[in-house]
Parts: C-alpha cells; sequence; structure tokens
C-alpha cells in the first residue's frame, strides 16, 4: 500500500518536471527567436521602450458593452471602441448614447 503511494507521488512529481521543462524550453525557444530577428531593430525597440514594462504579446482589452477583457488579437473594432464579440458590438450601436450605461 506503501509503494502505491510512492507510485503515485512519483508519478505527479514526474509530470510537474517535465511541465517546467517544457515551459523552460519554450521560454528559449521565444527568447532566441527574439535574438535572431535583426539586431538592428530590436536595438532601436528597447531604446525607446526600456523605461516600461515589456510588452504582452497580446495584451487584454476590456470590452466597451460588458467590461470583460479580451485578448487584443480576438477583439473587435467598432467606431473606435473594442468588443469582446461582434453581438456587443452591434448591442452598442443600436443604444442612443453610452449615457445610461451606468
Ligand atoms: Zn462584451
Amino acid at each position: 500500500m506503501r509503494q502505491l503511494l510512492l507510485l503515485i507521488f512519483v508519478f505527479f512529481a514526474s509530470q510537474w518536471l517535465f511541465r517546467k521543462l517544457r515551459r523552460a524550453n519554450a521560454r528559449s525557444q521565444a527568447a532566441s527567436q527574439g535574438t535572431r530577428g535583426g539586431t538592428g531593430s530590436t536595438r532601436a525597440r528597447s531604446g525607446n521602450g526600456a523605461s516600461g514594462a515589456p510588452q504582452l504579446p497580446d495584451p487584454l482589452v476590456r470590452c466597451a458593452e460588458c467590461g470583460v477583457h479580451t485578448p487584443r488579437s480576438e477583439t473587435l473594432v467598432v467606431a473606435g471602441q473594442r468588443f469582446c464579440c461582434s453581438d456587443h458590438a452591434h448591442r452598442h450601436a443600436a443604444r442612443p448614447t453610452g449615457r445610461d450605461a451606468r
């Protein structure tokens, strides 16, 4: 019975280790890709935005209708405002003014 528990523990531990290794691999791959893509452009970019936080590849944007945060690539831009889906964009457009939203 004790051996079985140990086996289960080892199984979970190996899974955790595997996941950690995979994450480290992905991170190192991304880093190598970044250095590979032209030294001049990266140098210029780091000079511009060195003071701010590291830019996320896909920042979260707030939906103007429901307020849900959605990855920027998945949002819809209608009349200068971002929405999580086309349904909310239509609903927002159908409303006369956003004043009664509060
Ligand atoms: Zn929405």
